[in-house]
């Protein structure tokens, strides 16, 4: 079997993985072939970013079929479609009774084995029992179910905010994460969205499918005069910076309403760090609320947007690569040039 793997900074390889050395470490255990996973940001950071860990697991948006189970899973069977989350919290401690899931102290050392970029990978008894395993509809494609994972992530950031309907938008970045994050503030009732980012290719592409938003390309237009001119002179009441840009960040600052919120979204570079008009942070009263990854409760309601056909992101996949062809998928994606999603798809 293959498995992807990062070998030094910006090198990502294919290699050959003995099956044997995939065992059951629990009864509990499940062994899942992978059928479509996609390539996410945070993904990209592991391969490109300053400090390009060579350990890092890529892959953790896979969907596939159960190809196995340990002695004691209930609940699910061989030949399930699945989509399966990788971190799994416990749902018990401080941080999880707080609502903080994804800072628990089990979220990070769940895993699945060796990562989503495989042909197959354990899925293990920690993630099993606590619903990290989520059977599909019939009616969701694995393809389709690959974006459950990153449309949790977008859920919880809207979800970490008091959202009001009719609340104007600004979108830092036009990458999937950033339209998948503008289709569902316009399923809650957005007011005005403004998607911000210097890459026409994904203006363009996303204005296409999404036309009631208004795209500005910040290199071409004055953005702070279009935003302000759309909002009464008010700026937007949430910002969201869904890029690793912290440009972005500052010019949140400009363009958000006195009160309003700012997320933090896309994975800033390690070690990356701002400095903000502490000043007006004051005086303006603005909170920055910081979103990483998600957790079951919004991995459910992901699932059911898409199994419901109340968010139809199919448009969002424009590249597939087989296993094989990972390094060039992951090329495409970090390059972005002519792509929204890149998932990689096996076809046994
Ligand atoms: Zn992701
Ligand atoms: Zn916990």
């Amino acid at each position: 079997m293959k498995s992807v793997r990062i070998v030094s900074q910006g090198v990502v390889q294919v290699y050959n993985l003995n099956e044997n050395a995939l065992e059951f470490k629990s009864e509990g255990d499940i062994l899942v072939g992978m059928k479509a996973c996609g390539i996410c940001g945070s993904d990209l950071e592991k391969v490109y970013g300053k400090y390009g860990m060579a350990s890092a697991r890529l892959g953790h948006e896979p969907a596939g079929e159960v190809l196995s189970i340990g002695k004691d899973v209930k609940g699910i069977s061989k030949g399930d479609r699945v989509f399966v989350h990788h971190h799994v919290s416990c749902n018990s401690c401080h941080y999880c009774r707080h609502g903080n899931n994804t800072m628990c102290e089990y979220y990070q050392k769940s895993n699945i084995d060796p990562c989503g970029l495989a042909d197959k990978f354990i899925v293990p008894a920690w993630n099993v029992e606590r619903g990290g395993v989520l059977k599909l509809p019939n009616n969701l494609t694995y393809e389709q179910a690959s974006l459950i994972e990153p449309l949790a992530c977008c859920i919880r950031a809207l979800n970490k905010i008091p959202f009001q309907k009719g609340d104007d938008l600004v979108i830092f970045g036009a990458g999937p994460a950033g339209i998948m994050l503008l289709n569902l503030a316009q399923l809650y009732g957005a007011g005005k969205i403004f998607v911000i980012d210097i890459n026409n290719f994904r203006l363009e592409f996303s204005q296409k499918y999404t036309p009631d938003a208004i795209f500005i390309n910040s290199l071409k237009e004055n953005f702070h005069k279009i935003i302000k001119e759309n909002t009464k002179n008010r700026g937007g009441d949430i910002s969201i910076i869904a890029t690793s840009s912290l440009t972005a960040l500052s010019n949140a600052f400009e363009i958000t309403r006195k009160g309003g919120y700012i997320i933090l979204f896309g994975v800033p570079s390690k070690d990356s760090q701002f400095s903000l008009k502490a000043s007006k942070l004051y005086s303006n009263e603005f909170s920055i609320v910081p979103s990483y990854a998600a957790s079951e409760i919004e991995t459910n309601q992901a699932l059911k947007l898409l199994a419901d056909g109340r968010l139809n992101l199919d448009f969002l996949i424009t590249h597939k690569y087989a296993l094989e062809d990972s390094p060039n998928a992951v090329i495409c994606a970090h390059k972005a040039l002519d792509c929204m999603k890149v998932i990689i798809t096996t076809s046994s």
